[in-house]
């Protein structure tokens, strides 16, 4: 009936099936049958059948067992003691793979556990060599800025100190480091100074505020007028012009000037010059060789400005 149904269904069968209902079969007939000998070469024919399996398959054992039992049965020691060593073989066999097995498996896992470790070591390296290269970055941009800011400052403070705010024009203390240029290099400059005629007067008459308003106008007009030039605001009522322009060039600006301020149609009733603001003007033009010639060449421009005022102003 088993033999049967395999044939039915061969084709959902295992390949060993076939060789596991040949055994049945002996092991049935093995209880019938008085042929010992006949039993036992059924039971050994199978097994060179199956010599391809190899002895590690359940069925070779399954086989083993078979003809220990049978050969124990029927008092066939030398037989019992020949399969039982085989047994043995393929117990001995057994031990050895699951002992390789459990070797690699224990090595496998000791060698994955110290990658795994490696790795989330080199991993937590990384993240702190990533955090202090930003840290780094983060503090390198703080400086950056800082230094940023001090520079700008610097240059803001800088430029603060050496401008006159009410007119905007360079002051006192930037015609003293344009002269230090000058001196080193031995240059012949145009020194002139400009001073507003009778600005008390508009001041005690026309108020303090209108008085810087004037200051202003006059700063404007002297930016216009020399673009090219070093225009200043020497201190109260007083400008002075650095020039390289030598005498020929700088009267004709000087007139444009004096024209420009007198257009600029500033009312001035108590002015005894005019009816309106007006300026009186000394230069002189001299090589700066030293120190000394700095303080001569801006002597010599006040005692022309004296003189012109003198003589009427404007
Ligand atoms: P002079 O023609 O001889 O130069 O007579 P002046 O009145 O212009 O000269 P003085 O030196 O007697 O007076 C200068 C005046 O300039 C006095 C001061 O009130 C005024 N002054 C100086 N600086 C400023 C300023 O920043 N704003 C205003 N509104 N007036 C100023
Ligand atoms: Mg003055
Ligand atoms: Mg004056």
């Amino acid at each position: 009936m088993a033999q049967e149904i395999y044939y039915k269904n061969e084709a959902y069968m295992y390949s060993n099936t076939y060789i596991w209902m040949e055994k049945v079969k002996i092991d049935i007939n093995s209880n019938l049958t008085s042929s010992y000998s006949k039993t036992l070469s059924e039971y050994k024919e199978l097994l060179n059948q199956i010599k391809d399996i190899g002895i590690k398959s359940d069925i070779y054992n399954s086989i083993i067992e078979s003809i220990i039992e049978f050969s124990r049965k029927n008092n066939d020691i030398e037989t019992l003691l020949f399969y039982t060593e085989k047994k043995l073989e393929v117990l001995e066999s057994k031990i050895k793979m699951n002992l390789n097995t459990s070797t690699i498996y224990a090595t496998n896992k000791f060698e994955n556990d110290s990658i795994k470790s490696r790795v989330d070591i080199m991993k937590k390296r990384n993240g702190f060599y990533l955090m202090v290269i930003l840290l780094v970055l983060i503090i390198l941009i703080i400086i950056y800025r800082k230094n940023q800011k001090i520079k700008d400052l610097n240059n803001k403070l800088e430029k603060t100190s050496i401008t006159d705010a009410l007119t905007t024009l360079n002051n006192k203390r930037y015609i003293y480091k344009v002269f230090e240029d000058i001196y080193l290099d031995k240059e012949e400059i145009t020194f002139i100074i400009i001073d507003v005629d009778c600005f008390k007067l508009y001041n005690d008459n026309y108020g303090h505020l209108e008085g810087d308003n004037v200051l202003r106008q006059l700063g404007i007009t002297l930016k216009d007028v020399f673009y090219d030039d070093i225009p200043c605001r020497y201190g109260g009522e007083e400008f002075v012009i650095l020039s390289r322009l030598d005498k020929n060039d700088i009267i004709p600006k000087l007139d444009i000037l004096m024209k420009k301020i007198y257009d600029l149609n500033i009312e001035h009733i108590y002015s005894t010059a005019s009816d309106k603001i007006t300026v009186s003007i000394g230069a002189e033009r001299m090589k700066i060789t030293t120190k000394e010639d700095i303080n001569l060449l801006i002597k010599l421009a006040d005692e022309k400005l004296y003189i012109s005022k003198e003589n009427g102003r404007n």
